[in-house]
Formats: C-alpha cells, sequence, structure tokens
C-alpha cells in the first residue's frame, strides 16, 4: 500500500503539480511505467521529462530514485518537490554522515518517495548505496541524461557506467532513461548498456516548432551581434562562445556597449558561477556570456535566445543548447556564426585525442554539424532529419526557408567577384578581392596588382555590399574557403559550371546582414 496516496496519475497530475493535463507522450510514458515496462524517453528539452518519473513515483508504493548527474541542482530539485507536498530527498557528498544517516532511515521507514542521487555514489565508500538500494522497498530508477551514458553522446560521463553495473544488480525493478539528445548510435548505446530485455521507446517529436534557426556568416559577428541583441533588448538569452577567453572578452564588449550581460565558465570561483546563474534566472541580468559549461538542467522558461559565436562540436550539442530557448512556447531565436576557421579549430582539438575510434566518430559529427550550417535546406529538415524524424515540406521559420522566394539576380557582381577571385590564382580571402576589386590605393595592391583587369571594376559599390555578396557566395555553394592558416577563396566546379552554361546567378540577398527583420512582425 502506498502510504501517501491512492490517487490515479492524473489525480497526481492536478493536486500535486498543478496541471490540467498531460502534454504529448506524457501520459503513455507514465502508463508504461506504471505497466513496470523498462522504458527509454527521447523527448526534446522542455518537453517535460520530469512529470514521467515524478509522477509514477507519487502513484507506486515504493521509492523512485533519479539519477542525476548534476549535484549542484538536485537540492533545488528537491526544495521544489517538498514545496509541492512531495517527499522527496538527495544523497551526495555535500552532506554529513549525520544528514545521510537521517535521510537513509526515513527512508526505510517508507517516508520518501522520490530519492534523488549521482551516479558515483552507487558503489563508491563504506556504505555503497546500492546495498542500501537492496534493501528498501524500490519501485522505479529513473535514469536522467541518460546520453551521459554513452561515449558517442556528447557528455559522456564515465561515472554513468555504473548505472550499467546497477541494472545488473536490480533485474526486477523497472528502469526508465530520459534524455534530450540522442543521435542513433548514442540511443543503441543507451539501450545495450542499461537493458537486457529490450525496452518500450517513446520517441517524441524532437520539432520545437517556436525556434527561428538561422546560421549566418561570422565576418563581423560583433555588429552583427549587437543589432540581433538591439532587436531583443528586454529579452533574456544565452550566448555561448567556444573558450572561456572569449565569453571574458565578449562580456566585456558587450557590457561596454551597455547590456546587461555577465560571464559563466568554469574558471570562475564557484560563488561567481552560482551568482552570475542566480542573477540570470531571476531576470536581473539579461545576457548570460558562457561556455557550454552553463545551461544543463537550468529550467528558465523564458529564454528568447540562443547564439552561438562559434560552431558547435556536433548537431546534439547544438541542438540541446538551443532548445534552452523558449521553454515557455513563445517565439524565440537560435543564431549561429560560421566560419570555415571554426571548424578548422575544432578539428585539430579532435587529432589530439588518444582514442582513434572516439576522434573518427567525433569527426564524422563534427562533418556534419559543417555540413548542416552550409547546407541549403531548410534548418529544421536537416535537424530532425539527423535526430531520424522526417518533416514533411520546408518549415517556414527559419533562414533557409525565408530566404525562399526572394532570390535576385547578382550575375553580374558576382561575376565580378568571381573573376578577381581566378585572377588572383585563388590564394586570398576575401578582404583583399574586395581591396582589388574596389582599386584599393594602398601600394601594397596596386604594386602587386593594379595590372589585373578586375582591379577596380567594383568600385561602385560599397565594401560591405562585396562582403555580403561574398558570404553568400560561400553559402549557396559557389565559393569554397581552403588553407589551414587563413582561408583562401576558391570557385566550386558548380560555380565553374554556372559560369559556363552562361546561367544567370540568383541569391537571396535580402537576409543579408541581418537575421531579425522577417521576426519583427511576430514579436510586436
Ligand atoms: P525537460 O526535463 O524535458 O527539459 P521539464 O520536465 O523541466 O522538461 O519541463 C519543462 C517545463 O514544462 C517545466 O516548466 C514544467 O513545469 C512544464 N510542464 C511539464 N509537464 C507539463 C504539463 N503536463 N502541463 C503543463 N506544463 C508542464
Ligand atoms: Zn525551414
Amino acid at each position: 500500500m502506498n502510504p501517501f496516496t491512492t490517487l490515479s496519475a492524473n489525480e497526481v497530475l492536478q493536486q500535486y503539480f498543478g496541471y490540467s493535463d498531460f502534454r504529448g507522450n506524457q501520459q503513455a510514458i507514465i502508463q508504461s511505467v506504471l505497466d513496470k515496462n523498462d522504458t527509454i524517453v527521447l523527448m526534446p528539452t522542455g518537453g517535460g521529462k520530469s512529470v514521467c518519473y515524478q509522477v509514477p513515483a507519487m502513484v507506486l508504493d515504493g521509492l523512485t530514485v533519479v539519477i542525476s548527474p548534476l549535484i549542484s541542482l538536485m537540492k533545488d530539485q528537491v526544495d521544489a518537490l517538498n514545496s509541492n507536498g512531495i517527499p522527496a530527498a538527495f544523497l551526495n557528498s555535500s552532506q554529513g554522515i549525520s544528514e545521510q544517516r537521517h535521510i537513509s532511515s526515513e527512508i526505510q521507514a517508507g517516508k520518501i518517495k522520490l530519492l534523488y542521487i549521482a551516479p558515483e555514489r552507487l558503489f563508491r565508500g563504506a556504505y555503497p548505496l546500492v546495498d542500501f538500494l537492496k534493501s528498501i522497498n524500490l519501485s522505479l530508477i529513473a535514469v536522467d541524461e541518460a546520453h551521459c551514458i554513452s561515449q558517442w553522446g556528447h557528455d559522456f560521463r564515465p561515472e554513468y557506467l555504473k548505472v550499467g553495473d546497477l541494472r545488473k544488480e536490480l533485474l526486477d525493478v523497472p528502469f526508465i532513461a530520459l534524455t534530450a539528445t540522442a543521435d542513433k548510435l548514442t540511443r543503441q548505446d543507451i539501450a545495450e548498456k542499461l537493458f537486457f530485455k529490450s525496452p518500450k521507446w517513446v520517441v517524441s517529436s524532437f520539432d520545437r516548432s517556436n525556434i527561428t534557426y538561422r546560421v549566418t556568416a561570422k565576418r563581423q559577428a560583433m555588429e552583427k551581434l549587437l543589432e540581433f541583441l538591439d532587436f531583443h533588448q528586454k529579452d533574456s538569452g544565452i550566448i555561448y562562445c567556444l573558450s572561456r577567453k572569449n565569453v571574458e572578452e565578449t562580456a566585456i564588449k558587450l557590457q561596454e556597449a551597455g547590456l546587461s550581460a555577465l560571464p559563466y565558465h568554469a574558471g570562475l570561483s564557484r560563488e561567481d558561477r552560482e551568482k552570475n546563474q542566480e542573477l540570470f534566472i531571476k531576470d536581473e541580468v539579461k545576457i548570460m556570456v558562457a561556455t557550454i559549461a552553463f545551461g544543463m538542467g537550468i529550467d528558465k522558461s523564458n529564454v528568447r535566445y540562443v547564439v552561438h559565436m562559434n560552431m558547435p562540436q556536433n548537431i546534439e550539442g547544438y541542438y540541446q543548447e538551443t532548445g534552452r530557448a523558449g521553454r515557455d512556447g513563445l517565439p524565440s531565436d537560435a543564431l549561429l556564426f560560421f566560419s570555415s576557421g571554426d571548424a578548422i579549430t575544432l578539428g585539430r582539438m579532435l587529432e589530439q585525442s588518444e582514442n582513434h575510434e572516439f576522434s573518427e566518430i567525433m569527426q564524422q559529427k563534427l562533418d556534419k554539424m559543417k555540413d548542416f550550417c552550409q547546407s541549403r535546406i531548410c534548418r529544421r529538415k536537416y535537424l530532425l532529419n539527423y535526430f531520424g524524424e522526417s518533416h514533411a515540406g520546408n518549415c517556414g521559420n527559419c533562414d533557409i526557408c525565408f530566404q525562399k522566394g526572394n532570390l535576385q539576380d547578382m550575375t553580374v557582381p558576382a561575376q565580378m567577384l568571381l573573376s578577381s577571385v581566378v585572377r588572383l590564382g585563388e590564394n586570398f580571402g576575401l578582404g583583399y578581392v574586395i581591396l582589388v576589386l574596389r582599386g584599393s590605393k594602398s601600394s601594397k595592391v596596386q604594386d602587386a596588382h593594379q595590372e589585373l583587369s578586375v582591379y577596380g571594376i567594383g568600385k561602385d559599390r560599397a565594401e560591405d555590399f562585396w562582403k555580403r555578396l561574398g558570404d553568400k557566395l560561400l553559402q549557396e555553394g559557389y565559393l569554397t574557403e581552403a588553407g589551414s592558416q587563413f582561408p583562401t577563396l576558391k570557385l566550386t566546379t558548380f560555380a565553374w559550371e554556372k559560369l559556363k552554361s552562361k546561367d544567370k546567378i540568383l541569391l537571396p540577398m535580402e537576409e543579408v546582414s541581418l537575421p531579425v527583420s522577417e521576426t519583427k512582425a511576430s514579436h510586436n
């Protein structure tokens, strides 16, 4: 008998959580758990995974154990449950022995319904938790952030392998594994490491239809960013940078521009990190400039945008990070600044890994990420397809979709730019090509290239126009960037074919410098 409640799942949802209905697949998942199936749940961030084990925890008679990697958040999660009248506790290394003993005795007395633990506590210490768990009335084990068990996931945590060992010790207890990010390989890995019989899979749609995806060239990133933030003046948002140094620099630049921004990265003291995070969550500071150390498990529903100043390492990471925007379902923006240089840097970082199989798989994921940035396919279609889901038609809510129908005839200037690249022996970057096109008076340019037929043919147009055109030609696959030191432009076969066939060169020149214009209407 459950000492707390004889309520049904629906009633628990209403009375303890204050929600009138289940959302999406929640009900099906909860039914599967109550039927004692092993269950794997794939649901995007913000989809409502917690309810899927918290409601069963109340309905079932014994204890539900939640395994979570986020020690720092356990206290908040438990406090929130307690304030809803749900008896919950956590056990972790931050507590003293007597506190841990007290909690254990409460559990033995059946006074706790939900217990949060970190995986490293399972088998370690004089009193490994596993022995304790075997001695009590256990109803369910919930494995949160289950992708942490997979080496192929983007956030592998070796201590999570212990959860597989726990599985072997508790063959009669149903497990539910939940994650927001898992490509096919990671999914299989989770199933193999956690389940011996085949589990029931519940895969929610990963579509976050309220998020507008955009990828833009990294040139003049700061100007573009400021313009973007100007549009989002009153909103909260996260800006991800690759390195701590970039985080610091960006935060300072934004502060200098008068914006309410703070940094967050693992190099800050614990107090500073907690303080900055707190200020952001309470809306006292609007912008969190952070490395990817920030965000996991943070439930802030009104994040209106997520910006990536650098390309993420893989699509799982990108999707999880962008998924932190718009949990409240309102229109939100995801903006990524792409440069091939960043892709090269990330590739080099992988080369340093000693595990070959690992770095090869990571390299493939990196290539996919790069392909996503450079592709002309509807962003949403591409992302959903990556997660094994199909999306009928184009979404109408990403930069690619916005550009369709806005094609302009750019044949003449595009030919000028492309032939300048060729005349310069495909040995220069866009900046220099533009100097030549616009007939720069600098003696360096004059001495070397004044004689070229293309010198100065583009002087009637502004530098900015040529930059935008260059970016479009890159994005549209006319040009590629090569070279390891600094990128030099080359024509693609596609460009040569276009030039030979004398076809018009139509380019989406509307969107140009900035991502935001199209949605202004919908935000107001
Ligand atoms: P996830 O862990 O999948 O990212 P959460 O469990 O944190 O998602 O839930 C995301 C948000 O949705 C939370 O603010 C939560 O309170 C809310 N939520 C969850 N289930 C429901 C529901 N059935 N009805 C309304 N809101 C819900
Ligand atoms: Zn689209």
